[in-house]
């Protein structure tokens, strides 16, 4: 995990895990591969980094992409393409 700053807006900015340079919020897609099944998980909030592109998750995400990910893996046997807002079941 990044290092997490608030500024005066309240927004979190998050440091690069990698070069330590600033973040700027995006959208990315996020790929997993799951004991052999492959989930791809689009319009993924993030935090990217403006020196080296290194993707940063807040702990959040990370937690529902787990989510959504385990779900998706009980339903299907190769290739699942999610969406990051989807509900889970
Ligand atoms: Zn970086």
């Amino acid at each position: 995990m990044g290092i997490k700053l608030k500024n005066q807006k309240g927004a979190i900015a998050m440091k690069c895990i990698s070069c330590g340079a600033g973040t700027s919020i995006g959208i990315t897609n996020d790929v997993t591969e799951l004991e052999g099944c492959l989930i791809i998980v689009r319009n993924v909030p993030c935090h990217k980094c403006s020196e080296c592109d290194e993707i940063i998750y807040t702990a959040d995400v990370v937690k529902h992409l787990e989510v959504i990910t385990t779900a998706a893996k009980m339903t299907v046997n190769e290739i699942a393409i999610l969406d990051y807002s989807s509900k889970v079941a």
